[in-house]
């Protein structure tokens, strides 16, 4: 479990990231989500405030790499 926030100003695509707490690209201007299990739900909860957001990359490495993992073996199969 950790502590999320969602950055106030969009990215240059036009996202909204959420990062977890300690990520060392934290913005300045943030909303706090809340206390969650994964960043997806924190994702969920960001999505109330922002319409089109998502994980950081740099603090949720292991999403990223869960989705990587992911789309890797559905083309294999
Ligand atoms: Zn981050």
């Amino acid at each position: 479990m950790s502590f999320y926030y969602v950055n106030n100003n969009r990215q240059y695509d036009g996202a909204y990231e959420v990062h977890k707490e300690g990520c060392c690209f934290m913005p300045m201007s943030r909303t706090f989500l809340g206390y969650f299990d994964n960043v997806e739900d924190a994702v969920k909860e960001a999505r109330r405030y922002h319409g089109h957001c998502r994980t950081c990359i740099y603090c949720s490495t292991e999403y990223h790499q869960a989705l990587y993992t992911f789309h890797r073996h559905s083309k294999r199969s």
